[in-house]
């Protein structure tokens, strides 16, 4: 692909004008913007895919929750766009009011079943808000390829299940997860963590590590994140380490024969942080 020139566009009708100038097959990236290594490893994921690239720009109001970090989310648009020149073709960053004229909308997609466990019970609503966005952002886009990130597995399943389950016209391609030399997986809240909250995020991925060092023994894999919010770890208040069945979501029983999908959930320092891996179990 040759470099693009990066066209920055914050309305609907600019967008929609802009795609339509776009030829050939077309991968969006959505992220909520303080863009980091794991953002750009999707952007570059998507060139190899697609001719062209959109990249989405947009803190989503409708997946936070009363009392989340809705306004100290990070927003920094202008190093978004330094970090993205020549990358991608269009960025779209729109106003809440240009996405939601009316919030909450008058309709909105519901994630069901998969979208109140774990992430979904946590948060009450989070995932509606997100199939809500990513529906919309498929329609004002229209890509052949939608990139998402393996670090939120829950959100890639439920997208997964909202392209299959409504019969969305795109394909979406999973990324690996991007971390820190030190491990930790890079976020954009890791930015609100000091030197002392990063070293006790780390707990995330040494249990990350644990489980894959269990790995075959389905049991095995379950001790280890079992262990791991046992044990406890100063700074951090663990949400839940779980070993799911990636159909199901089911936790895997001991007999498991397959993929393993790792995920867990704190809170570090105040900031809730996920972490997650597939494994592959078999029986002993
Ligand atoms: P966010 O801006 O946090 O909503 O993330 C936007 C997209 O980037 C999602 O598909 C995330 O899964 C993905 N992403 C965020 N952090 C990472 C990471 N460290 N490695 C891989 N993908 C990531």
């Amino acid at each position: 692909m040759t470099k693009p020139a990066t066209q920055l566009v914050t309305t609907k009708d600019a967008l929609r004008a802009a795609r339509a100038r776009l030829e050939g097959p077309v991968a969006v990236v959505m992220t909520m913007g303080a863009l980091h290594e794991g953002h750009l490893s999707l952007v570059h994921r998507a060139r190899e895919v697609a001719r062209h690239v959109i990249l989405t720009d947009f803190v989503n109001p409708l997946q936070f929750g009363p009392g989340e970090d809705l306004e100290t989310y990070p927003r920094d648009l202008d190093a978004d766009l330094a970090l993205v020149d020549g990358l991608v073709d269009l960025v779209f960053a729109p106003s809440v009011e240009e996405m939601y004229p009316v919030l909450p909308p008058a309709v909105s997609v519901s994630a069901g079943r998969l979208g109140t466990a774990l992430e979904g019970a946590a948060r009450p609503g989070h995932f509606d808000g997100v199939v809500t966005v990513v529906t919309k952002l498929l329609q004002l886009t229209a890509p052949e390829v939608a990139v998402f990130g393996r670090k939120d597995a829950q959100q890639l399943a439920i997208v997964q299940a909202l392209v299959r389950d409504l019969d969305l016209p795109v394909r979406i391609e999973a990324a690996p997860i991007v971390r820190e030399p030190s491990g930790l997986a890079r976020s954009s809240r890791n930015v609100r963590l000091d030197a002392e909250g990063r070293e006790h995020a780390l707990a995330l991925s040494r249990a990350v590590r644990a489980a894959e060092a269990a790995a075959p023994s389905a049991p095995g894999i379950r001790a280890a994140l079992t262990d791991a919010v046992a044990a406890g770890s100063p700074g951090v208040r663990w949400d839940y380490a779980l070993a799911l069945d990636p159909v199901t979501f089911e936790e895997i029983a001991d007999e498991h024969d397959g993929e393993v999908l790792v995920v867990m959930a704190a809170h570090v320092h105040g900031v809730r942080l996920l972490d997650a891996a597939v494994v592959e179990a078999t029986p002993s």
